[in-house]
């Protein structure tokens, strides 16, 4: 049995995305392990977070400040903003560095199951977006669930009559991968997917 203290430490890190009870535990014992270089480390992080962090009240995105380091660079293309599910596809796709224009996070996707609706994302603000002006085209970065794809469809249906090009990610093959471990899905997308041999 463990300490109050240490059961609700692993308690807050279990709620955590991806960290169960079990590997919370294991988190804090590695943490008291290391109490003076991790835990100070982390201590550090999480007060600077607290802090610092807000919600870019233009894109949704997370920064130290608002308009987000993406939507004040000036060197980005406002012609083209790509919305995406949440902060972390956000995240990712920069990661990647491929994409050259301005994001608009969603705050997540339509849900009957979750009821998740329309209003409870930041739809209203994407449409907003549009109509001002200076758009050309928009990036369905949906996730490729069936939720991500329902929600790309209702705002690509809201975007209709807007003078935007409306685009999607293509859905395939993943880079390495080998058809015969691939789900009928994504084997599917592939198939409708394809293209010309250049
Ligand atoms: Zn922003």
């Amino acid at each position: 049995m463990a300490s109050q203290e240490i059961e609700s430490l692993a308690a807050a890190l279990a709620r955590l995305p991806g960290l169960g009870p079990r590997s919370a535990r294991r988190a804090v014992l590695w943490l008291v392990k290391r109490r003076e270089t991790s835990l100070v480390q982390l201590l550090e992080a999480l007060a600077a977070v607290r802090e610092t962090l807000v919600e870019c009240a233009t894109c949704g995105n997370v920064d130290t400040r608002d308009p987000c380091g993406l939507c004040a660079d000036s060197r980005r293309d406002p012609r083209a903003l790509c919305v995406v599910e949440d902060v972390a596809d956000l995240w990712a796709l920069d990661r990647a560095k491929l994409f050259t224009g301005r994001y608009h996070v969603l705050g997540g996707r339509l849900s009957a199951l979750d009821g998740v609706r329309p209003e409870d994302l930041s739809i209203g603000r994407l449409l907003d977006r549009v109509r001002a002006g200076g758009i050309d085209e928009v990036v369905l970065a949906m996730n490729a669930t069936l939720e991500g794809q329902t929600t790309a469809h209702y705002i690509a249906e809201r975007l209709e009559g807007l003078p935007v090009r409306i685009t999607q990610l293509a859905h395939g093959l993943p880079v390495g991968g080998e058809l015969d471990y691939l789900d009928e899905g994504t084997l599917a997308q592939a198939l409708r997917a394809r293209r010309p041999v250049a």
